[in-house]
């Protein structure tokens, strides 16, 4: 723990929130969502955990609340500063909100979006369109290294389309079409999927009490 405050007040000097990812994308998204909102926070105070070289827990929590707080969790005490994690997923729901948590390894390998993506539309290949309600959801989970916690949830409602479409995004985006849009994610532009996103959603809602705490408004809890 010692060597971890070190690193985060070391070289960088002003780093005073760490984002539990190694995807840079969603460092710069959270630096935009806070910008302006912290006295003194400047883009370099915000920092994703693979700078300070923290290691990633085990996620074994059984909803995305549970897993971005035991990432918020395991990177305030690495790191001796507030920590912000996400977690995310695709809940279909004729599924029963499945792939839900287990999103990224649906088709038994961590990470294999396009096996993940081929076995899903084969589950749904019956299915017909008025049934293939679907929604992304991000659990977005502030700690503190003295305990404080606060978890924000955001949604992106939509349906799925047949097959995939679009080259833009990455995980399910080829089939996730959006409520009033008839593109799916992968065919809008990032822009365009940020400003409607789960995770955007998520991280948003969260900013009050991201603010609050950097701004020294939220007492240590006993
Ligand atoms: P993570 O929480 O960012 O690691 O995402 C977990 C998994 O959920 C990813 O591997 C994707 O399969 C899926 N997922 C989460 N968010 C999105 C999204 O915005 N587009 C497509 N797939 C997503």
């Amino acid at each position: 723990m010692a060597g971890g405050q070190e690193q985060a007040a070391g070289p960088a000097g002003a780093v005073r929130l760490v984002l539990a990812t190694h995807n840079q994308h969603k460092v710069r998204e959270l630096r935009a969502i806070l910008d302006g909102k912290v006295p003194g926070l400047g883009p370099d105070g915000i920092v994703g955990a693979g700078e300070l070289g923290a290691t990633e827990p085990v996620e074994d929590g059984l909803t995305f609340a549970e897993n971005a707080l035991i990432k918020a969790r395991a990177l305030a005490a690495f790191s001796g500063l507030p920590a912000v994690a996400d977690d995310s997923g695709l809940c279909v729901d004729v599924l029963g909100g499945a792939p839900g948590i287990f999103s990224a390894r649906w088709a038994g390998r961590h990470g294999d979006d396009a096996a993940n993506l081929a076995l899903l539309l084969a589950q749904l290949a019956d299915v017909a369109p008025e049934h293939r309600g679907a929604r992304f959801t991000c659990a977005a989970a502030l700690v503190t290294p003295d305990g404080y916690e606060h978890v924000e949830t955001g949604h992106l409602i939509g349906s799925l389309a047949i097959a995939p479409r679009g080259t833009n995004g990455f995980g399910y985006d080829p089939v996730l079409v959006p409520d009033g849009d008839v593109r799916t994610c992968a065919e809008l532009t990032p822009h365009e999927k940020n400003a409607i996103s789960h995770r955007g959603q998520a991280f948003r809602a969260l900013a009050p009490a991201i603010v609050a705490v950097l701004s020294g408004q939220v007492p240590a809890a006993g």
